[in-house]
C-alpha cells in the first residue's frame, strides 16, 4: 500500500451560517438577511490545508448517510484526499448552525452527529492507513477514547503524532499527552488545559514550560498575530507571525496545523515547518471563509517569491 504523507483522524461538519439582525425569542419567527453553507470541522479543515499544499493526505472520519455526507465526500475528493477511511454512520452528518449578528457576534451550536461514531473500533479497521503514514494528526471533535487509541497505535507502529487539543473543554490524560510528538494548543486552550493565565508572552511561556516539565515533548502554542511559541526540553523560541491585514481569522488555527503537518512530513525541521506554517496561515486570514481561504502550494509560492 502507498504511504501517505499525512493521516488526519478527525471530524467534519457542515457550517450553516445565518446572518441575523437579532435572535428570535421563544415562539417568535424572525426573517434573517442571508444564509450560506460551508465545509468545516477541524479534521476536515486540516486535511484540506495539507492537501492543498500537495501532501498525499488520508482521512479517517465519519459522515452520515445524507446529502451533507455526500457533499463532504465530494469536497474531500475534489481536494485529492484519500477517503478510504471515511465511513458512513447511522447518525446524521455533523453540522454547526452558526448565527452571526450585525456586530459580528457569533452564536454557534455544534451537532457532532456521525463524528461521535468515530470509535476506537473504527481505527482497528484502518490499521493499514495508520501504519503507512509519515505523521498522524488529531484534534478533539471526536471521542476522546479514539484519540487515546490513535496515540497507542501510533506509538506501537513508531509513527509521529500531533495532537491539536481543540476544543479544550476536557480533562486530558497526561499519560497520553506525553506520548505525542507535537502538542499544539492556542493560548486560550493552553490556559484551559493548565489552569494558568496566558495573557502575556511570559505567562504563555510559563504555561507551555509547565507542560514540558510534565513530560510533553514539543509544545507549539499558536498565538494569533504574535505567531507560534515552540517549547521543548532543549528550546523555547517564538517564531513571529507574518504581518498582514487580517479580515477573517476563522479556521486560521486549522490552516496552521494542516500546513505545519505538510511541511514536517516533507522533511523540514521543526523551526522551518513552523515558519512556513506561519506564512501559510497569514494568507488565510487575509481571505474570507474557512477552507475557501486555504491557498494552494502555487499561490503560496507566488506570495513569498
Ligand atoms: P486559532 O484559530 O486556533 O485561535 P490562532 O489565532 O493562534 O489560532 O492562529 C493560528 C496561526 O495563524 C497563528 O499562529 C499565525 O501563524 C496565524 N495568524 C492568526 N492570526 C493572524 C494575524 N492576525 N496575522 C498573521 N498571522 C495570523
Amino acid at each position: 500500500m502507498k504511504k501517505s504523507d499525512v493521516l488526519v483522524i478527525g471530524s467534519n461538519m457542515i457550517d450553516l451560517m445565518t446572518y441575523i439582525k437579532r435572535m428570535p425569542v421563544a415562539g417568535e419567527t424572525v426573517e434573517a438577511d442571508e444564509f450560506s453553507m460551508g465545509f468545516g470541522g477541524k479534521g476536515a479543515n486540516q486535511a484540506v490545508a495539507a492537501a492543498r499544499l500537495g501532501s498525499q493526505v488520508s482521512l479517517i472520519s465519519m459522515v452520515g448517510e445524507d446529502s451533507f455526507g455526500e457533499q463532504q465526500l465530494a469536497n474531500f475528493k475534489a481536494a485529492n484526499i484519500d477517503v478510504t477511511g471515511v465511513g458512513i454512520g447511522r447518525k446524521n452528518s455533523g453540522a454547526a448552525p452558526i448565527f452571526v449578528d450585525p456586530s459580528a457576534d457569533n452564536r454557534i451550536l455544534i451537532v457532532k452527529g456521525a463524528n461521535s461514531e468515530l470509535t476506537p473500533a473504527v481505527l482497528d479497521t484502518h490499521l493499514d492507513l495508520i501504519q503507512n503514514t509519515k505523521l498522524i494528526v488529531l484534534q478533539q471533535e471526536i471521542p476522546l477514547e479514539t484519540n487515546y487509541h490513535a496515540i497507542d497505535l501510533a506509538n506501537q507502529y513508531g509513527v509521529p503524532i500531533l495532537l491539536n487539543p481543540a476544543p479544550a473543554n476536557r480533562h486530558l490524560d497526561m499519560e497520553h499527552v506525553r506520548r505525542v510528538d507535537f502538542f499544539s494548543p492556542n493560548e486560550t486552550e493552553l490556559a484551559t488545559l493548565t489552569g494558568l493565565p496566558t495573557t502575556s508572552m511570559d505567562e504563555i511561556s510559563r504555561a507551555a514550560q509547565r507542560l514540558v516539565d510534565m513530560g510533553v515533548k514539543n509544545v507549539l502554542v499558536t498565538i494569533g498575530s504574535r505567531g507560534v511559541l515552540w517549547v521543548s526540553a532543549s528550546t523555547s523560541q517564538l517564531i513571529d507571525a507574518v504581518k498582514v491585514d487580517a479580515v477573517d481569522t476563522t479556521g486560521a488555527g486549522d490552516s496552521f496545523i494542516g500546513s505545519f503537518s505538510h511541511y514536517f512530513a516533507q522533511g523540514e525541521t521543526i523551526p522551518q515547518a513552523l515558519r512556513h506554517a506561519n506564512e501559510y496561515a497569514a494568507i488565510t486570514v487575509t481571505r474570507r471563509g474557512t477552507q475557501k481561504s486555504y491557498p494552494t502550494a502555487k499561490e503560496v509560492a507566488k506570495m513569498y517569491q
